[in-house]
Protein backbone atom coordinates (compact mmCIF):
# COMPACT_ATOMS: atom_id res chain seq x y z
CA UNK A 1 0.00 0.00 0.00
CA UNK A 2 1.26 3.52 -1.16
CA UNK A 3 1.85 6.09 2.56
CA UNK A 4 -0.52 8.35 1.06
CA UNK A 5 -3.52 9.27 -1.26
CA UNK A 6 -1.85 11.71 -4.06
CA UNK A 7 -3.98 14.58 -4.59
CA UNK A 8 -5.41 13.99 -8.05
CA UNK A 9 -5.14 17.13 -10.80
CA UNK A 10 -8.46 18.01 -12.40
CA UNK A 11 -7.02 16.97 -15.71
CA UNK A 12 -5.14 13.46 -16.73
CA UNK A 13 -4.36 11.94 -19.72
CA UNK A 14 -4.84 8.03 -20.65
CA UNK A 15 -2.65 6.38 -23.04
CA UNK A 16 -5.93 3.66 -24.23
CA UNK A 17 -2.77 2.20 -26.69
CA UNK A 18 0.89 2.57 -27.62
CA UNK A 19 -0.05 1.43 -31.33
CA UNK A 20 0.01 4.55 -34.09
CA UNK A 21 -0.76 4.62 -37.45
CA UNK A 22 1.83 7.50 -38.01
CA UNK A 23 5.55 7.93 -37.29
CA UNK A 24 6.27 11.35 -36.10
CA UNK A 25 10.04 11.91 -34.89
CA UNK A 26 9.57 13.72 -32.25
CA UNK A 27 6.82 11.59 -30.67
CA UNK A 28 6.80 12.21 -26.76
CA UNK A 29 5.01 8.84 -26.18
CA UNK A 30 7.76 6.99 -23.55
CA UNK A 31 8.87 3.85 -24.54
CA UNK A 32 6.78 1.06 -22.90
CA UNK A 33 5.49 -2.03 -23.85
CA UNK A 34 2.73 -2.87 -25.71
CA UNK A 35 0.01 -4.11 -22.95
CA UNK A 36 -3.26 -2.06 -23.10
CA UNK A 37 -5.95 -1.35 -20.34
CA UNK A 38 -9.45 -3.39 -21.18
CA UNK A 39 -12.46 -1.70 -21.52
CA UNK A 40 -13.19 -2.92 -17.27
CA UNK A 41 -10.31 -1.78 -16.27
CA UNK A 42 -10.78 1.59 -17.68
CA UNK A 43 -14.16 1.19 -16.25
CA UNK A 44 -12.52 0.80 -12.92
CA UNK A 45 -10.09 3.69 -13.30
CA UNK A 46 -13.33 5.91 -14.40
CA UNK A 47 -14.47 5.56 -10.79
CA UNK A 48 -11.78 6.03 -9.33
CA UNK A 49 -11.50 9.65 -11.15
CA UNK A 50 -14.89 10.40 -10.58
CA UNK A 51 -14.69 9.48 -6.73
CA UNK A 52 -11.29 12.24 -7.03
CA UNK A 53 -13.39 15.05 -8.92
CA UNK A 54 -11.78 14.61 -12.80
CA UNK A 55 -13.45 16.85 -14.60
CA UNK A 56 -11.36 16.12 -18.02
CA UNK A 57 -9.62 12.89 -19.37
CA UNK A 58 -7.60 13.06 -22.37
CA UNK A 59 -7.75 10.11 -24.17
CA UNK A 60 -4.05 9.47 -26.17
CA UNK A 61 -1.63 6.85 -27.15
CA UNK A 62 -0.19 6.15 -29.53
CA UNK A 63 -3.68 7.01 -31.37
CA UNK A 64 -6.40 6.46 -29.78
CA UNK A 65 -8.58 6.00 -33.37
CA UNK A 66 -6.66 2.84 -33.48
CA UNK A 67 -8.98 0.83 -30.60
CA UNK A 68 -11.97 -0.23 -32.56
CA UNK A 69 -13.58 0.07 -28.43
CA UNK A 70 -12.91 4.05 -28.62
CA UNK A 71 -16.59 5.07 -28.74
CA UNK A 72 -17.68 2.77 -25.14
CA UNK A 73 -14.03 4.33 -23.78
CA UNK A 74 -15.56 8.14 -25.00
CA UNK A 75 -19.22 6.53 -23.41
CA UNK A 76 -17.65 5.05 -19.82
CA UNK A 77 -15.84 8.21 -19.21
CA UNK A 78 -18.12 10.50 -20.02
CA UNK A 79 -21.24 9.17 -17.87
CA UNK A 80 -18.90 9.65 -15.35
CA UNK A 81 -19.68 13.10 -15.81
CA UNK A 82 -15.79 13.13 -16.93
CA UNK A 83 -15.08 15.26 -20.20
CA UNK A 84 -13.77 12.85 -22.73
CA UNK A 85 -11.05 14.33 -25.09
CA UNK A 86 -9.56 12.41 -27.46
CA UNK A 87 -6.26 13.54 -28.48
CA UNK A 88 -5.72 12.18 -31.90
CA UNK A 89 -3.75 12.80 -35.33
CA UNK A 90 -7.27 12.91 -37.21
CA UNK A 91 -7.10 10.82 -40.00
CA UNK A 92 -8.76 8.04 -39.14
CA UNK A 93 -11.87 8.85 -37.16
CA UNK A 94 -15.09 6.45 -37.78
CA UNK A 95 -18.75 8.00 -37.00
CA UNK A 96 -18.92 6.06 -33.77
CA UNK A 97 -16.27 8.03 -32.14
CA UNK A 98 -17.71 11.48 -33.09
CA UNK A 99 -21.59 10.21 -32.21
CA UNK A 100 -20.53 8.78 -28.93
CA UNK A 101 -18.40 12.16 -28.48
CA UNK A 102 -21.51 14.28 -29.23
CA UNK A 103 -23.57 11.79 -26.95
CA UNK A 104 -21.71 13.63 -23.95
CA UNK A 105 -20.36 16.76 -24.66
CA UNK A 106 -16.82 15.12 -25.59
CA UNK A 107 -14.42 17.19 -27.38
CA UNK A 108 -11.64 16.07 -30.45
CA UNK A 109 -8.20 17.77 -30.13
CA UNK A 110 -5.89 17.51 -33.34
CA UNK A 111 -2.17 17.26 -33.43
CA UNK A 112 -1.74 19.10 -36.63
CA UNK A 113 1.63 20.50 -37.06
CA UNK A 114 1.72 21.94 -40.61
CA UNK A 115 -1.28 24.04 -42.05
CA UNK A 116 -0.95 22.13 -45.43
CA UNK A 117 -0.34 19.01 -46.97
CA UNK A 118 3.89 19.09 -45.77
CA UNK A 119 1.75 17.50 -42.64
CA UNK A 120 2.05 14.53 -43.77
CA UNK A 121 6.07 15.28 -43.77
CA UNK A 122 5.98 15.44 -39.84
CA UNK A 123 3.49 11.96 -39.74
CA UNK A 124 5.34 10.31 -42.11
CA UNK A 125 1.66 9.06 -44.12
CA UNK A 126 -0.53 10.45 -46.06
CA UNK A 127 -3.46 12.17 -44.43
CA UNK A 128 -3.94 15.84 -44.79
CA UNK A 129 -6.93 15.74 -46.74
CA UNK A 130 -8.46 13.19 -44.65
CA UNK A 131 -7.81 15.32 -41.68
CA UNK A 132 -9.51 18.11 -43.34
CA UNK A 133 -12.53 15.57 -44.10
CA UNK A 134 -12.96 14.94 -40.07
CA UNK A 135 -12.40 18.46 -39.02
CA UNK A 136 -15.35 19.57 -41.14
CA UNK A 137 -17.34 16.50 -39.70
CA UNK A 138 -16.43 17.99 -36.51
CA UNK A 139 -18.02 21.08 -37.53
CA UNK A 140 -21.05 19.58 -39.08
CA UNK A 141 -21.54 17.28 -36.01
CA UNK A 142 -21.17 19.91 -33.26
CA UNK A 143 -18.03 18.25 -32.34
CA UNK A 144 -15.89 20.73 -30.56
CA UNK A 145 -12.01 20.47 -31.75
CA UNK A 146 -9.11 22.40 -30.38
CA UNK A 147 -5.82 21.98 -32.25
CA UNK A 148 -2.21 21.00 -30.36
CA UNK A 149 0.80 21.95 -32.74
CA UNK A 150 4.54 20.40 -31.22
CA UNK A 151 6.65 23.19 -32.12
CA UNK A 152 10.56 22.38 -32.92
CA UNK A 153 13.93 24.57 -33.28
CA UNK A 154 13.10 26.59 -36.66
CA UNK A 155 9.46 25.74 -36.73
CA UNK A 156 8.56 29.17 -34.68
CA UNK A 157 7.92 31.36 -37.84
CA UNK A 158 5.01 28.95 -39.11
CA UNK A 159 2.98 29.39 -35.93
CA UNK A 160 1.20 32.83 -37.38
CA UNK A 161 0.22 30.52 -40.48
CA UNK A 162 -0.60 27.27 -37.99
CA UNK A 163 -2.90 29.47 -36.01
CA UNK A 164 -4.84 31.09 -38.73
CA UNK A 165 -4.95 27.31 -40.18
CA UNK A 166 -7.05 27.15 -36.69
CA UNK A 167 -9.23 29.86 -36.63
CA UNK A 168 -9.99 29.05 -40.65
CA UNK A 169 -11.10 25.81 -39.29
CA UNK A 170 -12.99 26.92 -36.48
CA UNK A 171 -11.07 25.02 -33.77
CA UNK A 172 -11.72 26.36 -30.70
CA UNK A 173 -8.61 26.73 -29.36
CA UNK A 174 -4.62 25.79 -30.86
CA UNK A 175 -1.99 24.85 -28.02
CA UNK A 176 1.76 25.29 -29.54
CA UNK A 177 3.57 22.35 -27.84
CA UNK A 178 7.30 23.04 -27.93
CA UNK A 179 9.18 20.10 -28.76
CA UNK A 180 11.16 18.31 -24.96
CA UNK A 181 13.88 15.89 -25.47
CA UNK A 182 11.40 12.35 -24.48
CA UNK A 183 11.02 9.65 -26.73
CA UNK A 184 11.69 9.81 -30.20
CA UNK A 185 12.97 12.62 -29.54
CA UNK A 186 15.47 12.53 -26.83
CA UNK A 187 19.22 12.90 -27.88
CA UNK A 188 18.22 13.87 -31.29
CA UNK A 189 20.06 17.22 -32.27
CA UNK A 190 17.14 18.99 -34.27
CA UNK A 191 14.82 18.93 -31.50
CA UNK A 192 17.26 20.40 -28.39
CA UNK A 193 15.73 23.55 -27.58
CA UNK A 194 18.07 26.23 -26.21
CA UNK A 195 16.17 28.31 -23.15
CA UNK A 196 16.17 31.80 -25.74
CA UNK A 197 14.07 29.53 -28.60
CA UNK A 198 11.51 28.35 -26.20
CA UNK A 199 11.41 32.36 -24.61
CA UNK A 200 10.80 33.28 -28.28
CA UNK A 201 7.80 30.29 -28.89
CA UNK A 202 6.24 31.47 -25.51
CA UNK A 203 6.51 35.41 -26.67
CA UNK A 204 4.91 34.60 -29.92
CA UNK A 205 2.47 32.98 -28.41
CA UNK A 206 1.17 35.79 -26.05
CA UNK A 207 1.08 37.79 -29.19
CA UNK A 208 -1.13 35.25 -31.06
CA UNK A 209 -3.79 34.98 -27.90
CA UNK A 210 -3.62 39.01 -27.74
CA UNK A 211 -4.34 39.56 -32.03
CA UNK A 212 -6.42 36.52 -32.29
CA UNK A 213 -8.87 36.50 -28.77
CA UNK A 214 -11.63 37.40 -30.36
CA UNK A 215 -11.74 34.09 -32.71
CA UNK A 216 -9.99 31.86 -30.70
CA UNK A 217 -7.71 30.58 -27.44
CA UNK A 218 -3.95 30.82 -28.25
CA UNK A 219 -1.62 28.65 -25.60
CA UNK A 220 1.45 27.12 -25.22
CA UNK A 221 1.70 23.93 -23.24
CA UNK A 222 5.15 24.09 -22.37
CA UNK A 223 5.83 20.30 -20.16
CA UNK A 224 8.95 22.19 -18.74
CA UNK A 225 6.72 24.13 -16.67
CA UNK A 226 3.75 21.86 -16.34
CA UNK A 227 3.82 18.32 -14.67
CA UNK A 228 1.43 16.07 -16.85
CA UNK A 229 -0.12 13.03 -15.02
CA UNK A 230 -0.49 10.29 -17.35
CA UNK A 231 -1.85 6.64 -17.13
CA UNK A 232 0.32 4.58 -18.80
CA UNK A 233 -0.79 2.12 -21.21
CA UNK A 234 -0.17 -0.32 -18.54
CA UNK A 235 -2.17 0.99 -16.22
CA UNK A 236 0.54 2.82 -13.67
CA UNK A 237 0.53 6.60 -12.92
CA UNK A 238 3.21 8.73 -13.71
CA UNK A 239 4.03 12.33 -13.71
CA UNK A 240 6.13 12.94 -16.44
CA UNK A 241 8.22 15.93 -16.81
CA UNK A 242 10.42 17.24 -19.59
CA UNK A 243 12.79 14.14 -19.61
CA UNK A 244 12.21 10.60 -18.96
CA UNK A 245 14.30 10.31 -16.48
CA UNK A 246 12.77 12.96 -14.65
CA UNK A 247 9.40 11.28 -14.41
CA UNK A 248 7.84 10.15 -11.24
CA UNK A 249 6.00 6.76 -10.55
CA UNK A 250 2.99 7.93 -8.38
CA UNK A 251 1.42 4.60 -7.90
CA UNK A 252 1.06 1.28 -9.94
CA UNK A 253 -1.69 -0.82 -11.64
CA UNK A 254 -2.64 -2.89 -9.04
CA UNK A 255 -2.62 0.33 -6.27
CA UNK A 256 -4.65 2.15 -8.64
CA UNK A 257 -7.06 -0.93 -9.20
CA UNK A 258 -7.29 -1.67 -5.52
CA UNK A 259 -8.71 2.53 -5.16
CA UNK A 260 -11.49 1.05 -7.58
CA UNK A 261 -12.20 -2.09 -5.52
CA UNK A 262 -12.45 0.35 -2.31
CA UNK A 263 -15.12 2.46 -3.76
CA UNK A 264 -17.27 -0.02 -5.01
CA UNK A 265 -17.84 -2.13 -1.68
S1 LIG B 1 3.21 11.93 -32.06
FE1 LIG B 1 1.15 11.02 -32.04
S2 LIG B 1 0.67 10.62 -34.20
FE2 LIG B 1 2.89 10.96 -34.07
S3 LIG B 1 3.78 8.90 -33.86
FE3 LIG B 1 3.49 9.71 -31.76
S4 LIG B 1 1.47 8.98 -31.14
FE4 LIG B 1 1.59 8.74 -33.37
Amino acid sequence: MFPAEPRFPPSICLRVTRRCNAACSFCQAPNTDRSTLTLGEMDVIGAVLESRDLSTIKLSGGEPTTRSDLPRIVTAFGLRGIKPVVITNGFRIDAPVFGALRAVDGELKFSVHRPGPDNDLVLRVSSFPRILANMEAARALRVPFSINAVVAPGDADRMKEMAAFAVEQGARKISFVPVVPRGRARARPEFEFDAPGVADVRDRVVELAADLEPYIVVRCIDIRKHDYWVIENDGSLWIERSRDEDDVLIMEKNQLMALGGRIRR
